[in-house]
């Protein structure tokens, strides 16, 4: 019907071309564009995608027009290399290659030497070549023919061929001489005549068909189907076969086949980075059956410049044409046969975090990609490697070699950590307490679940042997920014005896265990975290590296880009400054309530709460003052010039009192109150569900001199501040408002007390007073409460809580399962759900611009640091995420993507 089945490539030129991955596959687009880039490629042929659906429907037989197609370019492909297939002096050889658009395991991959036959091993001899070359090419052909095209397994084949070497006393496969060759290859024909209950055939066209049909055929295996269900891959793309005229790395100690990275995918560094095999061919580099050498840095020195060095030179010359042309590190193959180099295969090449990073950054300065592009190819997650601990290189690898490496499980949480082994949530807690003896303390456990959560913060890391990448610990571990590895399943966790078996040894509560969380190694022993790289040179620890710098301009391009603002949840002038390294534009949530518990305030506290009127609390409110005020001084100072929004107390206050009959009778004593009186007043305090209890601006209304206090700290604090010649910006956000009233009336009195304060201290203050959205019904009267309030910050946390009727704490025992059986997509803790609560975010903006047009927007929940959730804020429109120091880069990045409409991660 006028399809054109096949392409030809090489010999400098290409019916096809680089664009049409869909229709030639990844593979043999690459080869058209190498050979339309006039680089060396085996000249040969591209059987399209469309031919092997077309096949697949057509009930397994071959297109009109195939056969045809196929035999002319065969010819043409004969004409070109001056050989016949199938002639039996002089063979063209051939490799059968499968190629779909996307790389996939599972599918047929490659049978190398097509077209050699008993006949023309004997002829190719008595005609002059080397009888070891030709034979050695013969048993590869047998051994990938008899696997992939007439299924005998590959380990047979292996048996007959370590049975030859030890016959010879040969190291490897390279020693064989053509007598054990001759003797191998009789084997081989025997086991397939055996196994497949027919002989190899000697017919070249029937092995080219063969060939071809079995790369058709596993398409629809079994195993790739499986593959693209789970990768959510269409079953309609099909498969290309490239027919390539075969060269040779393997045809004496002038040839060699290798892969190389024309940048490091480790470190990103230029230069060429990968390995290569003398006398050897093609997949020998990858099966691990001889060790391959490194093809040598970018020094210039030694490895394969020393034995190839014109070839190695036209190999770099290759890598930079490739580059300059794909803008893009890529992954190839090659051999050298004769010293002459040939290309066999060009791809994008695969990196980790920081790799990526350091070549997008060095791209755009050799003028590859432009400072846009290099957003789009760096993802958050990149970012986050960039950040998290990790262990020194050196020390780990000779843990490994020690055979310290006990298990590997799933890479659950970024970052190294070492600590002894808690097996119980509560035990952490314990051996925390005293880790300035013992150390830190790595919780591990089959599995975690929300009661675990104390001892998940008291411990470095979290291992559990159970659970996927949104069990419990996975979700908490990432969220409190822990090394986690879940299902590590050959890890045997033993609660009752207090013991932990893997890999042949026992491990007891105590003992020193580290993991790795960016890898998923478990590791026995102790070994020293430290900050990355990156964080050091942050922090001036350091000297700039290239990966430094690479982090630091990603983000200077990134926030050129974005206009969402970024700021911190920080609570302390510590978090403060650490945030302000990251690029934070200010404090979008300064929690005040951990300033409460503090030794030398939380008696001020207790007494606040205990006392029974206005009057009786005018006292500790008058100590806490001073010591607020100190707090937000230090803060200010830290944030100078930049926004810092304070929350009034949140939590219910009996969270301040200790737990426990005997604990509250010791505070009686302590502070020569009536037991009786505590007891009561305790009790008094007791909730059934403090979430929804005493608490936020509840606590405003019915005790407002708490908040009259922090209000006249915030504004001493700005006083004084200024006085220094400081620039302090402070906002105060009243939490959990659910009505315009509540909000009205706590403003006033704030208000009240900004005006009394800054009359007595004669300095002027712009504080700005504005509200938390955490509360649904705060979401629909956004319009009413817009009215009283300068800024909005959405606290999607609670909002979160509240919209779906999710305890935050409890959801952990149903979350996991809602999420594996696809009733949730995800964690709506984690990511924002859109449909939902951003329904409401979006509601009560507009509603409360409408309102009031100087109202500023932002949000303050862990979902300001969500790459996914940032993309939404930016296009509801809000002005600023907030989120906590450690994601402030991430979300730069996010909102930056955000801005240039870039979706996931880059299709490469
Ligand atoms: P995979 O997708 O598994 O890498 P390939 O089709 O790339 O499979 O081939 C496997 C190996 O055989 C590679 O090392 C490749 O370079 C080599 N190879 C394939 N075709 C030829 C050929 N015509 N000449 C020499 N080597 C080849
Ligand atoms: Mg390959
Ligand atoms: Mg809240």
């Amino acid at each position: 019907m006028g399809s054109k089945w096949v392409y030809a490539f090489g010999g400098g030129t290409a019916e096809g071309e680089g664009r049409q991955k869909a229709l030639l596959g990844g593979k043999g687009a690459g080869l058209a564009e190498m050979s339309r880039l006039g680089i060396p490629v085996p000249p040969g042929f591209t059987i399209t995608t469309e031919a092997c659906i077309a096949y697949q429907r057509g009930a397994k037989s071959h297109p009109d027009g195939l056969r045809e197609e196929v035999a002319e370019h065969l010819a043409r492909l004969e004409e070109l290399q001056g050989r016949r297939f199938g002639d039996p002096s002089d063979p063209l050889l051939v490799s059968v290659r499968s190629g779909g658009p996307v790389s996939m395991p599972g599918m047929m991959d490659t049978v190398l030497n097509l077209g050699l036959s008993r006949r023309s091993v004997e002829a190719l001899t008595a005609a002059g070549a080397d009888a070891r070359w030709v034979r050695d090419a013969y048993r590869r052909l047998l051994t990938m023919y008899g696997d992939v095209v007439m299924g005998v397994e590959h380990r047979e084949f292996e048996r007959i061929l370590g049975a030859a070497r030890s016959e010879q006393a040969a190291e490897n496969d390279a020693e064989l001489t053509a007598e054990s060759l001759e003797r191998v290859i009789e084997r081989f024909e025997a086991l397939i005549a055996e196994h497949a209950g027919r002989p190899f055939p000697q017919d070249p066209q029937e092995q080219l068909w063969g060939g071809i049909r079995a790369v058709f055929d596993s398409w629809d295996n079994k195993r790739a189907r499986d593959y693209r269900r789970l990768h959510g891959l269409p079953d309609d793309m099909g498969t290309g076969v490239n027919v390539q005229a075969m060269v040779f790395g393997n045809r004496g100690g002038d040839c060699a086949t290798g892969v190389a990275f024309t940048r490091s995918p480790a470190t990103g560094a230029k230069g060429l980075y990968g390995e290569y095999l003398v006398n050897a061919q093609g997949e020998d580099v990858v099966a691990g059956t001889r060790t391959p050498k490194p093809i040598g840095g970018d020094d210039g020195r030694g490895g394969m410049r020393d034995e190839y060095g014109e070839a190695t030179a036209r190999l770099e010359e290759v890598c930079r044409t490739l580059e300059a042309h794909y803008r893009e590190m890529q992954d190839v193959e090659f051999t050298i046969e004769h010293g002459e180099l040939y290309m066999l295969q060009t791809r994008t090449g695969k990196r980790t975090g920081p790799a990526a990073v350091r070549i997008a950054v060095e791209m755009v300065d050799e003028g590859l990609i432009d400072p846009k592009t290099a957003l789009a190819r760096v993802e958050p997650l990149h970012l986050e490697q960039m950040l998290a601990p990790d262990f020194d290189l050196a020390e780990k690898q000779k843990a490994v070699e020690e055979g310290r490496l006990l298990a590997k499980g799933l890479p659950a949480g970024p970052g190294a950590a070492s600590g002894r082994i808690a097996l119980e949530a509560d035990r952490a807690a314990e051996m925390a307490a005293q880790s300035d003896k013992l150390g830190p303390v790595l919780l591990v456990r089959e599995e975690t679940s929300p009661e675990d959560i104390v001892g998940m913060h008291a411990s470095v890391g979290i291992l559990t042997s159970r659970g996927g990448m949104t069990s419990h610990a996975a979700v908490v571990a990432r969220g409190m920014g822990k090394p986690c590895i879940v299902g590590a399943g050959a890890i045997a966790v033993d609660e009752s005896a207090g013991e932990v078996r893997v890999a042949g040894k026992t491990l007891r509560e105590g003992d020193w265990l580290s993991i790795d969380g960016t890898a998923g190694e478990v590791i026995e022993g102790r070994l020293a975290p430290h900050d990355s790289e990156v964080l050091q040179a942050l922090g001036g620890a350091i000297e700039e590296s290239p990966m430094s710098t690479a982090f630091r301009r990603v983000l200077d391009w990134a926030d050129a880009e974005r206009r969402l603002a970024v700021r911190a949840n920080a609570d302390t002038p510590d978090d403060a400054r650490r945030a302000r390294e990251f690029g934070a534009q200010g404090i979008g949530l300064c929690r005040t309530e951990h300033m409460f518990f503090e030794e030398d305030r939380i008696q001020w506290v207790r007494r606040m709460i205990l006392a029974s009127g206005a009057e009786e609390r005018r006292k500790p409110l008058a100590e806490l003052l001073p010591v607020q005020q100190a707090d937000f001084e230090g803060i200010f100072e830290a944030m100078d010039g930049l926004p810092v929004t304070i929350r009034l107390l949140d939590p219910p206050l009996h969270e301040f009192l200790p737990h426990g009959e005997k604990a509250l009778a010791e505070l009686a004593r302590e502070m020569g109150i009536e037991p009786a009186a505590v007891a009561d007043k305790a009790e008094a305090l007791r909730e059934t569900n403090p979430m929804l209890g005493h608490r936020g601006c509840r606590l405003g209304v019915t005790a407002p001199e708490i908040y009259d206090m922090q209000a006249e700290a915030i504004v001493r604090a700005a006083c004084a501040r200024r006085r220094a010649g400081g620039d302090p910006v402070p906002e105060i956000m009243v939490p959990l408002v659910g009505t315009p009233e509540e909000l009205r009336v706590i403003r006033e009195r704030i208000a009240a007390v900004l005006e009394r304060v800054q009359a007595e201290e004669g300095v002027e203050i712009e504080a700005l007073i504005g509200t938390m959205i955490e509360v649904p019904r705060a979401a629909l009267v956004a319009g009413e409460i817009a009215a009283h309030a300068d800024f909005f910050s959405f606290g999607t946390n609670d909002l979160t809580q509240m919209t779906y009727g999710f305890s935050r704490d409890d959801a952990g025992s149903f979350l996991p399962a809602y999420i594996e059986q696809g009733v949730l997509p995800g964690d709506p803790f984690a990511s924002l759900d859109e449909a939902g609560v951003g329904a409401l975010v979006t509601m009560a903006c507009e509603k409360g611009r409408a309102a009031n047009g100087h109202l500023h927007v932002g949000v303050c929940g862990e979902h300001g640091g969500d790459p996914r959730s940032v993309a939404f804020f930016h296009q509801a429109g809000l002005d600023y995420v907030s989120c906590s120091p450690f994601r402030v880069p991430i979300a730069r990045l996010a909102a930056a993507r955000a801005a240039l409409g870039v979706e996931g991660p880059e299709d490469v």
